[in-house]
This record gives structure tokens, sequence and C-alpha cells, in this order.
């Protein structure tokens, strides 16, 4: 569809089609979570909470969207680096930014990923605007999305390992526009 699930395979992502997924029930305990700061992106971003909104509203978003994709990649790395994690999560966010870019002339679409939006150097959070929506990821956990649940529904597991990371993102699509052709 749109041919950004080929693009992401060739480029050595895994892409499963999902149920679009809803905020938890335990989506406060992870908001908590993100107040405590422990990846120090918590307010400093319109990706994550409290700029990314309420559970509320994301509940919102999440229910304006009639499909979904995992995309996930397992990179060989040592998980207290934070550069080479860093540069893991660069390689995903782009890659799923060129899909969603691939997809935005057919139909609406949102990209969640694993942790803030980090797409400019310095974001304007809060005294201004975000520059560019169309390119900002929202954090998967500030939408009180539980990836274990998640993972399980398509029969994988959540696992950490002593020398690599798997890396998710979520990309929501929205309904064909119908005044373009369907691919
Ligand atoms: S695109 Fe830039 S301004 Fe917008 S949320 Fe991301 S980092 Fe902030």
């Amino acid at each position: 569809m749109y041919g950004f699930e080929d693009r992401l395979r060739e480029e050595g992502f895994e892409v499963t089609k999902i149920d679009v997924p809803e905020t938890s029930p335990k989506a406060k305990e992870f908001r908590s979570l993100c107040e405590k700061n422990e990846c120090g992106e918590y307010g400093t971003n319109w990706g994550c909470p409290p700029g990314v909104g309420t559970l509320e509203e994301c509940a919102g978003v999440l229910r304006s969207y009639p499909e979904s994709f995992l995309v996930m990649k397992r990179y060989a790395l040592d998980p207290k680096n934070k550069k080479e994690i860093k540069r893991a999560r660069d390689d995903l966010s782009n890659s799923c930014r060129r899909a969603a870019d691939m997809i935005r002339t057919f139909a609406p679409v949102r990209v969640l990923g694993d942790g803030g939006c980090r797409y400019c150097g310095v974001c304007t959070y809060p005294g201004g605007a975000c520059r560019y929506p169309l390119q900002k990821i929202d954090s998967i956990s500030g939408y009180g999305i539980e990836m274990e649940s998640l993972l399980k529904k398509i029969g994988k597991e959540f696992i950490f390992e002593d020398n690599a990371v798997t890396l998710s993102s979520i990309i929501l699509i929205g309904k064909a526009r119908n005044d373009v052709p369907l691919r």
C-alpha cells in the first residue's frame, strides 16, 4: 500500500499491519513514568507529554486513524552506549518519516516513536508552535500505548538484551483521500 512497506523492508525493517492501538488502562502509570523524566525528554518537545496533549486527546487521535503498521528493527549495539542508541533511533525515525512522506500524498499519516520528536536541533516547545508538524513524531508511551500487549497480540515478546535493542515505531494511516488515485 502506497509503496512504503516495500521501501521499509528494503531498509531492513520488519513491517506488520496491526490493529490500531488504544490507550491502555495503565496509561496514567505510563504518564507518571514520563513525569519522572528518566529519558530527559519530558517537557522538551511537542511529541512528549505534556506537549503531546492529554491522554484523552491522544486516545481521540488514535481513534481517528483506521489503519496502523508496526515498524521494528533489531540493532546490534551496546544498550548503555547513548551515541549508538541515538544513531539507531535516528535511523528508525528517518526511515519512518520518509515512509510517511510517501503516504501523505494519498492519505493522512502520523508517526509514533520510541521517545520524543528530536527532528529539530532545539524544539520550539513550549514557546512557539511546532516548526514542522508533518515531520513531528509523537511518543508511543506518551499516548499511553502498552507495547508489551501490542507485541503479544502479534505473537512477539518484549525482550531486553545485553548486546542489542529492538526499536519500534507505529505508523497511523487515515482514510485515503478520494481526490487522488489509490496505489
Ligand atoms: S518538528 Fe521540531 S518543533 Fe516540531 S515537535 Fe519536532 S522538534 Fe519540536
